[in-house]
């Protein structure tokens, strides 16, 4: 273990994983920053690697670093923070090259984690604000809201790692968006671990949060008013009540009309051995309530396949559901085993042969959807949010613009969408026209 007299100078920063994990990054890289650590792409004395647990994928991509990072720099001292961290403290203790393993606790709070570093000091002296004042590098900024998560899906090892539901207060999530809309980020994501439950700790709901977000005046130096937009980024279908879909229906320009939904499977059978908490009907319900309210939403979902006792059969009625709910974009996720979850002991695991089949045949119609959205938003006015020559607009699509339409290099541009083909690219595209 590094003793508190060989401070670093030099920090490189490496996140895997949900936004959840790139705003603590973001955190963290603030409340060093202000001690005086220099961020260097190359050459850290150290690296923080804020690692995931989700997949057993994601942990093992997460050692392979660390001992790459021990194997070409050994001087180099490594921090490992994140969900990692909280589920397999012991292993990454033993991985070479490492000097701290640092909880979610410690992460969320930077003042620990530069106690634990070696530095002795109190928040005030440090001036560390309870929130993040930029994102580094992006147009879009990711705001955590809450933390943690009350529910206890059967294959998801995150509320062992994160806690409870913990609720930001409106008032800090206020001050932050604003300085971060007039420290230039043009959409802020508010993410989370399980957003739908923001204020169930403070007595307030989600709607209550957004009522205020939606009403903010951030004002530029010359002291007019700045345009802002802002995105949910995932939400349990069944708690996107009437009074979000309201406010996202009187003001899409400001509350994106995206709604990602995580369906995880169409099977009742399968949702019910997922501990799940609603059926397909009601999904599919909640799909056709939010639709009827908006103007061409995009719905995107996380779809899990394989997962144990997920039959062939089930997997069709997951096909149809995906079809039904019309979804614009699926993130396909092959079931990974996580020790510590219900499921890891669930008997008939799927054959690998068959979840890659279903990955593929679900990516696939995925595609076809996609491209039935795409085709529904030719002649859409849309708000793009640029990062280049190339953004999101509100309904989640990856829009080009065409550089000689453009005016200098612009945070956002107002367009009419067109689609186009390309040479050499199999799907189709988007580009907006400048109005
Ligand atoms: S709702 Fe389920 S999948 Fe989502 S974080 Fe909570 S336990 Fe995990």
């Amino acid at each position: 273990m590094t003793t508190t007299d060989q401070k670093p100078g030099s920090v490189r920063y490496v996140t895997y994983g949900c936004k959840a994990n790139q705003y603590d990054t973001q955190v963290l890289r603030e409340a060093l920053g202000r001690r005086g650590l220099a961020e260097v792409d190359r050459g850290a004395d150290l690296v923080v690697v804020n690692t995931c647990t989700v997949t057993a994928e994601a942990g093992r991509k997460a050692r392979q670093l660390i001992r790459r990072i021990h194997r070409e720099t050994p001087k180099t001292r490594i921090a490992v923070t994140g969900c990692l961290a909280e589920s397999e403290p012991e292993v990454l203790r033993e991985l070479p090259g490492v000097d701290w393993v640092l909880g979610n606790g410690d992460a969320k709070r930077p003042v620990q984690f530069l106690r634990q570093l070696g530095w002795e000091a109190d928040p005030e002296e440090l001036g560390i604000p309870a929130g993040i004042t930029a994102f580094a590098g992006h147009t879009r900024a990711f705001v955590k809201i809450q933390d943690g998560c009350d529910k206890a899906c059967a294959f998801c090892i995150i509320p062992s790692t994160r806690g409870r539901s913990t609720s930001r207060p409106a008032a800090e999530l206020a001050a932050e968006i604003t300085a971060l809309v007039e420290s230039g980020h043009v959409e802020v994501v508010l993410c989370g671990i399980h957003i739908g439950h923001w204020g169930l700790d403070l007595g307030q709901s989600l709607a209550d949060l957004l009522e205020v977000l939606v009403a903010l005046e951030p004002r530029g130096a010359d002291g007019q008013p700045l345009a802002y937009r802002l995105r949910l980024s995932s939400i349990e279908a069944t708690e996107v009540c009437d009074r979000i879909v309201a406010l996202i229906a009187a003001r899409p320009e400001r509350l994106a009309p995206h709604l990602h939904m995580p369906m995880q499977s169409g099977a009742d059978r399968v949702l019910e051995r997922m501990n799940r908490w609603y059926s397909v009907e009601e999904y599919l319900a909640a799909c056709d309530r939010i639709r009827s309210q908006l103007d061409r939403p995009a719905f995107t979902a996380d779809i899990l396949v394989g997962f144990p006792g997920e039959s062939a059969a089930d997997f069709d009625r997951t096909l149809e559901t995906a079809r039904r709910a019309g979804f614009t974009k699926v993130h396909v996720f092959p079931f990974s085993a996580r020790p510590g979850t219900a499921a890891w002991d669930l008997p008939d695991r799927v054959d690998p042969q068959a979840v890659r089949e279903r990955r593929a045949a679900l990516s696939e119609l995925a595609h076809e959807l996609g491209n039935a959205y795409q085709q529904s938003l030719v002649g859409a006015q849309e708000t793009v949010v640029l990062e280049g020559f190339a953004g999101l607009c509100g309904r989640y699509q990856r829009v080009r613009v065409d550089p000689e339409r453009l005016a200098g290099m612009p945070a956002t541009v107002d367009v009419t969408l067109e689609l186009h083909s390309s040479e050499g690219v199999e799907r189709r595209e988007l580009w907006g026209v400048p109005r």
